[in-house]
């Protein structure tokens, strides 16, 4: 039975993943294993950043955003001389397994570990759920919740003065973000990259909306499509609507985790030690029909994933 684990945190930050490292620490101690806590991604295990944690150490962190194990990019760990630091730094603290919290990236490296002959597991914590073996990931709750209040909070004045608001949103390459959130927020249009953009349609929907009487128009926009400025001037343009932009940013990233999120985490979390218990290693905890399982690392990194083009399309109906 594996006796010292370890656990890190890498990549970018989501809201939840200290509700998973207090499971994992929390699952693990229960059962008879010590766990090491890796600060600031692959590089605490490249410089020696580590810190035994006990129960105590993950309390009052179950509401927080952020990590308390702190996260980084490693360029390092990517080198042959990273992965050998790594592995002493692994020998030297009998780390016997890894639990990684993080998103595609982070698991490339789980993967490195894996191959090693270092047994671990891959928790999928992004707010940009892009992470196709899982249904959702971790932290994608909390900021579509962040998301739709601000969109509350625009429609408020976007209807005062009878405006349009295009509103930027996070995703990095997927559009999950702007969907579910223009169909929670009841957008007006959502622009992805899984769906062709057609400027004269939206225009359309907007003069027609607007020839209704409605006095709010909102648009979602998946970031790094297009320059929001931009896209504003030319609504306005061809409409002849008042378009202001939004730049959510890193306000996303951050926040008290959602009852969703903090749950996900708890059972994904837990899931992670149960594997790593029976000696099971170089895998994912996904979250498939509601289902707690898990998948081989490189098969879930190859996998694909579509959208989901009915709430696209029901997106379209219900904003008429
Ligand atoms: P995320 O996990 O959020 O997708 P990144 O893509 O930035 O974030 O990856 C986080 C870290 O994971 C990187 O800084 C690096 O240390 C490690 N990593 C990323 N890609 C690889 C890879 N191909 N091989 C080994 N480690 C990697």
């Amino acid at each position: 039975m594996m006796k010292t684990i370890g656990v890190l945190t890498s990549g970018g930050d989501a809201p939840g993943m200290n509700a998973a490292i207090r499971a994992v620490v929390r699952t693990a101690i229960y059962n008879d294993m010590k766990v090491i806590g890796i600060r600031r991604g692959y590089n605490g295990l490249i410089y020696g950043d580590l810190r035994e944690m006990n129960i105590a150490s993950v309390g009052d962190i179950i509401h927080r955003g952020g990590t308390i194990l702190h996260t980084d990019r490693s360029d390092e760990f990517k080198t042959p001389e990273g992965m050998k630091k790594a592995r002493n730094i692994i020998e030297i603290f009998g780390i016997e397994g890894v639990v990684v919290l993080g998103g595609d990236g982070s698991f490339r490296g789980a993967l490195d570990l894996s191959r090693m002959g270092v047994p671990t597991i891959g928790i999928p914590c992004t707010i940009d759920n892009d992470i196709n073996c899982t249904d959702y990931t971790i932290g994608f709750d909390t900021a579509t919740n962040t998301v739709v209040d601000a969109i509350n909070k625009i429609r408020d004045t976007v209807t005062s003065h009878q405006r349009a608001n295009v509103i930027e949103v996070m995703g990095r390459g997927r559009g999950d973000i702007a969907l579910y959130t223009g169909v929670a927020g009841g957008a007006e249009h959502i622009i992805m990259p899984e769906v062709p953009f057609d400027i004269n349609d939206l225009c359309k929907r907007l003069i027609q909306g607007k020839d209704r009487g409605k006095r709010s128009h909102i648009i979602m926009l998946a970031e790094s499509m297009f320059d929001v400025n931009e896209l504003c001037k030319e609504i306005e343009e061809k409409t002849g609507i008042e378009t202001r932009a939004t730049v959510l940013g890193h306000i996303q990233r951050g926040g008290s985790p959602t009852v969703a999120d903090r749950i996900l985490a708890s059972r994904m979390g837990y899931h992670a030690v149960q594997l790593l218990k029976e000696g099971i290693g170089n895998r994912i905890v996904c979250i498939r029909n509601n289902q707690i399982v898990d998948c081989d690392i490189e098969e879930g990194l190859a996998m694909q994933k579509g959208f989901d083009e009915e709430l696209y399309e029901m997106s379209k109906v219900l904003s008429i």
